[in-house]
């Protein structure tokens, strides 16, 4: 499911601030925002913007973001955990009718998404191989509903690195495809075609197969991994003839086989350990908490998926979402 940056939702619920008169805590989707007194009610309609909007310059409703570079981010705000904003629909542009709730209105308000790295496109070959699925997660807090999807399944929990997405595909033919995110890249010095060659992921992907993971390590983001060297941690392995992803058991021992590190596995939960495991979101946002082993760095999160791939309802996509570390994003997200 893409991002929906900027959407009308419903405030769910509203309960005072201790200490606060003029500030409230509202409830939206998964999310606590906080809002100014009076402006709402449980049930209006509001726009709301995920964390990582960034406000459009020249409109009067944004201006009060002028000193915070129109950039949201997760605030603390009397002691409450503040993650994104809610402001009134009358924002909209006069006349235009009420959107349909969920839909993304970021275009109509003219705000983007706040990309801390640009990609450097001397770098790029081409467009990224149109049979293998981009890298994405979802934010647990914006699509509640996967809990429930996921009680009773089996599951596992891997740490979320901090690094940079990588895509090697090898197509049937046998040529190596080597990419960042979004696109992939001339071949040359650049840390993601020097880890193909470290790894011989040109001999060791089979054809028809995607090998995707994060690459991490020295001058990489804030190497919070602490690493001395470069690394791949492969989360992903994709096998494009069949249109699947490989389940947990089956890509652990195809990067056993070929000398790959998989991104740490945290804890595997199986039968009645799974079954009875209470999925919320107050539960899995405690679990997100915590260092990079063998670091003092907090973790950027963890990631969770079914130990058997399956396709998610609510995602409309693959069953799996990332829960970010709150502590993460008040004192490191930069
Ligand atoms: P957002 O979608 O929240 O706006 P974003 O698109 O920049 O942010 P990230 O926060 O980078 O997404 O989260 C998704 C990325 O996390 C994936 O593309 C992948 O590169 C990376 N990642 C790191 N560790 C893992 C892991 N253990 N499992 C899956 N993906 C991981
Ligand atoms: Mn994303």
């Amino acid at each position: 499911m893409e991002r929906k940056l900027v959407s009308i939702q419903r405030i769910d619920a509203i309960d005072p601030i201790a200490g606060a008169d003029n500030i409230v805590k509202a409830r939206v989707m998964g999310w606590d925002v906080v809002v100014k007194k009076s402006e709402f009610t449980p049930g209006s309609p509001c726009v709301f913007f995920e964390i990582d909007s960034v406000l459009p310059e020249g409109k009067p409703w944004a201006e009060f973001m002028r000193p915070r570079g129109f950039r949201v981010k997760t605030a603390r705000l009397r002691g409450v955990l503040s993650q994104g904003l809610a402001l009134p629909v009358d924002i909209l542009p006069a006349g235009s009718e009420l959107p349909e709730l969920g839909t993304d209105i970021r275009d109509l308000l003219g705000v983007v998404k706040y990309e801390p790295v640009l990609p450097d496109t001397r770098e790029i070959a081409g467009a990224f191989p149109g049979q293998v699925p981009k890298t994405d997660e979802i934010r647990l807090q914006s699509a509640l509903g996967v809990l429930d999807e996921m009680r009773g399944r089996d599951f596992y929990v891997t740490t979320k690195c901090d690094g940079t997405s990588a895509t090697y595909f090898r197509s049937l033919d046998g040529e190596l495809v080597a990419c960042s995110r979004n696109w992939a890249l001339v071949r040359g010095p650049n840390p993601v075609w020097r880890m193909a060659d470290q790894l011989g992921l040109e001999r060791v992907i089979p054809p028809g197969f995607a090998l995707q993971g994060e690459l991490c390590g020295p001058g990489i983001q804030k190497n919070r991994l602490g690493l001395t060297e470069l690394a791949l941690f492969v989360f992903n392995v994709y096998d494009t003839r069949a249109g699947r992803f490989l389940d947990l058991a089956e890509m652990k021992v195809f990067c056993a086989e070929r000398k790959l590190s998989t991104v740490p596995v945290e804890a595997v939960l199986e039968g009645d350990a799974a079954v009875e495991f209470p999925h919320s979101l107050e539960l899995w946002l405690e679990r997100a908490k915590g260092l990079y082993e063998g670091t003092r760095n907090r973790k950027e999160g963890i990631v969770v998926r079914p130990l058997h791939d399956a396709r998610s309802e609510t995602l409309g996509g693959r069953m799996s979402w990332k829960v970010i570390n709150n502590d993460f994003l008040l004192k490191d997200d930069d």
